[in-house]
């Protein structure tokens, strides 16, 4: 492993950390968790910086420039947002496009889909939301039933979606729908685009534990969508979605916003009182925090071999599965942690008044399970890791 960056890549880090200098928002756009926004105002937030950073070439910068982006290397792109988080600026969740359905389009659309939808992803001007879930087919995602007929040139839709993330900020969807009922479970899907504004639409937020609206479920009701929407081809979009749940399990990780996490902890043992003392005098919670801390290096060192592996032009390693999994265990763990410190004052909610730090540990202790469930449960993790690379029988 090499730790030491080039002269060229130091200046293409300099570029990108003057135009922050003078653009970065002032008030921290980080999220409290699981990238989910806390309100309309918050998602607007995040959207206009989106844009900010669009309008000067800075969003989806490892795309190649024929679609508009910057062919950035992995380790510009490593850069990037290694600078964004130093500004407390990151790249905002807006949706599935930019991480989803983007590269899923480069890689299994029509040129005509290509060109109609790519740019607007990275410009942030139309919003993607990702048509998976259904009530009886989560883990079992291939058991799903939304169903999907041709009529001249058109599909037919008919179905439930559920837990789709930022479906009501949506302007469109990336569905999976069954095309051939009579096929094996895996075949007879199809993926297909959908405008959220289709007649028979119906979408209804879910209020989460956290007092959030992230996710929803969506009603199609004879909803009609062009045939020209059809990504791969009929019945084979199976194949469409792995690639798209590819790109979802590379999302997140990576240690470096966990180790910001464990130093906030730090601060707060430092203010909260125990038996009269700060919480930080007793040498258990140092303890508990410096396991805390070494694991989320570890995960970074993780990450770090994973890019090694990655620059050395070798195929991604079991990191990606143990990260995910890792990584989201590692946060649940710190947010249950910052409330048995707070003690009651972590019964008090997001936002209310007397709150220690705004009420945000008690929002991310609620907010975190959700990403041990998100793009896969860990136990379905578990399942891949135990499977696929350590190469136990199946269970
Ligand atoms: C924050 C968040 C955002 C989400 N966003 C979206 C979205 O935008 N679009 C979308 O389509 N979906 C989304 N989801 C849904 C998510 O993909 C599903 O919740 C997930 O796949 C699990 O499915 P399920 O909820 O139906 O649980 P189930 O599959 O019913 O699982 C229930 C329990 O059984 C366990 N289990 C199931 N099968 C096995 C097995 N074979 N081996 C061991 N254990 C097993 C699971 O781990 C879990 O603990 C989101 C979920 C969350 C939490």
């Amino acid at each position: 492993m090499d730790f030491n960056y080039s002269t060229e890549d130091e200046a293409f880090r300099h570029e990108f950390r003057t135009w922050l200098e003078a653009n970065a928002p002032a008030e921290p756009m980080q999220s409290l968790a699981g990238g989910f926004e806390q309100d309309e105002e918050d998602w607007k937030r995040k959207l206009n910086w989106y844009r900010k950073l669009a309008a000067a070439g800075w969003t989806c910068v490892d795309w190649p420039t024929e679609f508009d982006g910057r062919g950035l290397s992995l380790l510009r792109t490593i850069i990037y947002h290694e600078e964004l988080q130093r500004f407390n600026a990151p790249l905002p969740f807006i949706g599935s496009g930019p991480s989803l359905v983007g590269p899923t389009l480069m890689q299994w659309g029509t040129e005509e889909q290509k060109r109609r939808f790519i740019p607007k992803i990275v410009s942030g001007e139309e919003i993607w939301c990702q048509g998976y879930s259904e009530p009886n087919s989560g883990s079992d995602l291939a058991s799903l039933q939304t169903r999907a007929v041709e009529d001249g040139d058109y599909y037919r839709i008919n179905g439930q979606k559920i837990w789709t993330s930022q479906a009501q900020y949506a302007d469109w969807a990336f569905v999976l729908c069954r095309t051939d009922p009579s096929a094996p479970k895996h075949r007879g899907v199809s993926y297909l685009l959908v405008d959220m504004k289709t007649p028979g639409i119906t979408v209804r937020p879910l209020v989460q534990m956290s007092g959030t609206t992230g996710f929803n479920e969506i009603f199609f009701d004879d909803v009609r969508t062009p045939k020209k929407l059809l990504v791969g081809e009929i019945n084979n979009g199976w194949q469409v979605a792995i690639t798209t749940l590819m790109f979802e399990r590379g999302v997140g990780g990576g240690g470096q916003p966990l180790i910001a996490v464990v130093d906030e902890l730090v601060n707060l043992a430092k203010r909260i009182k125990r038996d009269g003392r700060p919480a930080w005098d007793d040498a258990s919670v140092r303890q508990r925090i410096a396991q805390f801390k070494c694991e989320a290096e570890v995960l970074r060192y993780t990450n770090l071999r994973q890019l090694t592996r990655r620059l050395r032009g070798l195929p991604p390693g079991a990191e990606g599965s143990i990260m995910k999994l890792c990584a989201t265990e590692l946060n649940l763990q710190i947010e249950l942690f910052a409330k048995e410190l707070l003690g009651p004052w972590s019964q008090l909610e997001f936002m209310a008044p007397l709150a220690i730090d705004e009420g945000r540990w008690s929002y991310r202790m609620l907010s975190a399970r959700g990403g041990t469930i998100a793009a896969g449960t860990n136990q379905i993790q578990h399942n891949i890791i135990g499977e696929r690379v350590l190469g136990l029988p199946k269970g």
